[in-house]
């Protein structure tokens, strides 16, 4: 029996995290969960799976989560404290990090501090903190398990294979809904457009960042610091289809792939249940329904976040948490409709001319690059007209 934490358990991957944990309860047991907002949907999940122990991401919402679990025997905290409570609380085993943002980072260190697996969803904490937390990682002695598919695929695909035989890694990428829209018609489009996903139902963060292809972006980078593989050994492919979900290439030219139907719940039940494989629920892929996989190279034209995030992971030090700042700022505004869709790299690349990157060596440095970061985006888009 796993005993497992989940940090942002009212999210995309937190809910789908939770069925595979219903489908197995001869195989996990939550012991520990936490939420951002959403209160009502983790009241209810706190009553189905019984955890001991439980926090809100607001000190604020702490008495409305009592009134609702009044006759629930539970420990209720929160804030960042609370947060960090969840993540290192007694007999958990591995802790699933699905917080958005930068916001999953200190929780997520302190679970590796406290000796935790991690189950990584949470791929602003590698972007913003990837020495750091591969430092953390050694040091505590703790493993590592990708939950993003194209990383999950990377892993599997590289199992058994000596690292210094890699000379490629291939990130695959769906390309989004805006794949086929013209420059033109991307000034125009709407936040609704954006969130209109082809292949991926997730939170709103990731879709929009999929949309702009900072997404490809910010995966580029947490696959540098996952499989210690330098920049220029890492492509980006367009394969609409999201069937391969990555790949590696060796020295002989072999391409080992892993392929499966567009289902988060594989590469979360990989991770989970890592090295052994349980049902995931998810649909056995036919390859003969499909009319075909296509593959092309990203246009850097019209999705320059993904040209960004090279930069920033080129200059390195403090340049990521910057951009992954500016753009969790930049995400924000055009979901509130102060910023056109063109204005995200606008806005990221602007704030990241500004910056003059320096060396990170504590968590605690990476959150004032994240804090310069997001004051400096914030006066950007105040001072940009739609
Ligand atoms: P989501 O927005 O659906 O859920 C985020 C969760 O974090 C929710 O439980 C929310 O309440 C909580 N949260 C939000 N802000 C918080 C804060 N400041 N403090 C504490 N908790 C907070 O997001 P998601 O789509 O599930 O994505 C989670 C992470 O997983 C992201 O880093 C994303 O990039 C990554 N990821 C998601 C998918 C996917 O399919 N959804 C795929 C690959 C990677
Ligand atoms: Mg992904």
């Amino acid at each position: 029996m796993k005993q497992l934490a989940i940090l942002g358990s009212t999210g995309s991957i937190g809910v789908s995290t939770l069925e595979i944990v219903a489908a197995h309860p001869d195989k996990f047991r939550i012991i520990a969960l936490s939420a951002g907002k959403n209160l009502e949907l983790f009241a209810r999940q706190i009553r189905q799976f019984r955890p001991k122990l439980v926090a809100v991401a607001d000190r604020d919402d702490i008495p409305q989560l009592r009134v609702l679990l009044a006759d629930q025997e539970v420990v209720i905290t929160g804030g960042v404290e609370g947060l960090c409570a969840v993540a290192t609380a007694d007999n958990v085993q591995m802790v699933v990090a699905a917080i958005v943002g930068a916001a999953g980072l200190v929780p997520t260190a302190a679970a590796i501090r406290a000796g935790k697996d991690v189950a990584l969803a949470n791929k602003e904490t590698l972007v913003t903190a990837g020495h750091l937390f591969m430092e953390l990682v050694a040091q505590h002695q703790v493993k590592l398990y990708p939950v993003d598919s194209e990383h999950s695929a990377i892993f599997q695909s590289s199992e058994g294979h000596r690292s210094q035989d890699i000379t490629r890694i291939i990130l695959t990428a769906s390309g989004g809904p805006f794949r086929e829209t013209s420059l033109e018609r991307l000034k125009k489009v709407t936040v609704k457009d954006a969130l209109n996903h082809p292949n991926w139902s997730m939170g709103r963060k990731i879709t929009i960042d999929s949309a702009s292809m900072m997404n490809k972006g910010l995966e580029v980078i947490e696959a540098r610091w996952l499989f210690d593989v330098p920049p220029e050994k890492i492509s980006v492919n367009i394969h609409p289809q999201s069937i391969i979900h990555s790949m590696v290439e060796y020295v002989d030219g072999c391409v080992i792939a892993q392929l499966g139907t567009p289902d988060m719940k594989a590469p979360i039940a990989y991770a989970l249940s890592y090295p052994a494989r349980v049902s995931s629920g998810v649909k056995p892929l036919d390859l003969t329904e499909l009319a075909g996989l296509t593959f092309y190279k990203p246009d850097l034209e019209r999705f320059p976040c993904l040209g960004l995030a090279y930069r920033a992971m080129g200059e390195g030090e403090s340049m990521p948490a910057v951009m992954n700042a500016a753009n969790e700022v930049a995400v924000e505004a055009f979901l509130e409709g102060r910023i056109g869709f063109l204005q995200i790299p606008r806005v990221i690349e602007q704030t990241m001319d500004n910056h003059q990157p320096h060396r990170l060596s504590s968590i605690e440095e990476v959150l004032e690059a994240d804090r310069w970061g997001r004051d400096a985006a914030r006066n950007i888009c105040a001072s940009l007209t739609r």
